[in-house]
């Protein structure tokens, strides 16, 4: 027998042991030696490269995943409308507090990025969403999401980790094991996305691919940097939203 027809919820697109990790650190966000230390080492060289595509300056810029805010705070002091969302309760506070204390303008909230999409669709002129897929379920989805938040004409960022042997060697051995630059378990080669992955992804809702680069750490200088040509370990894409209307295909 067939129950009556009541829409069937979709389970939310979160991983709870991907989210409790990052839950177990979040006193620790803003600390630039900390567990997010290459968070705080690449944001100025990931602010710059979207600002000289989406010039963010009184742009509405919704920040997915936004964490601690480390981003979101560097939009707004660059002039932009920032909103900040994650499903980090922890995150989040500390998101808040430090704005406060900063003076960022920044408006936070805890909201699933498939949900704000409901709300408020084609509300932004620019959406970041900077090492997050790799820690959902279903990375298309946000993909989705993303793609319905913007305006035609707008930008999408996506930042991430390409899979292959270098980047499981450099990513995850490197990184975790031997640098202890990240704490071990942080990130899981099945999640990575290769760039063609991800393009495929944005394409298929109506994103059009501009631009990727890669972003290189030196263990020697200790320094990262953005370098286009070699996107096979972390890597940025830039896309833009086609100005076609209508429905976005599932
Ligand atoms: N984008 C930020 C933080 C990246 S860390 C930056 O680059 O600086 C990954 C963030 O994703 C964490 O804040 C974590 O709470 C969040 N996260 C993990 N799974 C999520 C999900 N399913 N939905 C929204 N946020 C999620």
């Amino acid at each position: 027998m067939s129950l009556p027809s009541a829409p069937i919820p979709a389970a939310p697109n979160v991983d709870p042991a991907e989210l409790a990790k990052f839950q177990a650190l979040a006193a620790r966000w803003w600390d630039p030696e900390s567990e997010f230390r290459p968070l705080h080492e690449i944001n100025p060289l990931r602010l710059e490269w979207i600002d000289a595509r989406a010039s963010i300056a009184g742009k509405r810029v919704l920040d997915v995943g936004c964490g601690g805010g480390i981003l979101s705070e560097a939009m707004a002091q660059r002039g932009a409308i920032v909103r900040g969302i994650d499903l980090g309760e922890r995150a989040l506070q500390v998101a808040e507090l430090h704005a406060l204390e900063s003076g960022a303008a920044v408006e936070y909230e805890r909201i699933a990025v498939e949900m704000l999409a409901q709300r408020e669709p084609g509300a932004y002129d620019v959406v970041t969403c900077m090492e997050l897929l790799e820690h959902v379920p279903d990375p298309q989805s946000v993909v989705r999401a993303c793609s319905a938040l913007v305006r035609p004409g707008g930008w999408v960022f996506f930042s991430t980790i390409n899979r292959n042997a270098k980047a499981f060697a450099l990513a995850i051995v490197g990184a975790e094991y031997v640098l202890g630059l990240l704490p071990r378990g942080t990130h899981e080669y099945e999640k990575f996305i290769r760039p063609s992955e991800l393009a495929a992804a944005a394409r298929r809702c109506r994103l059009e691919v501009a631009e990727v680069t890669g972003l290189t750490y030196n263990p020697i200088t200790r320094r990262y940097r953005l370098d286009p040509d070699d996107p096979d370990v972390n890597y940025m894409m830039a896309c833009r939203r086609l100005d076609a209307p209508g429905e976005i295909s599932p």
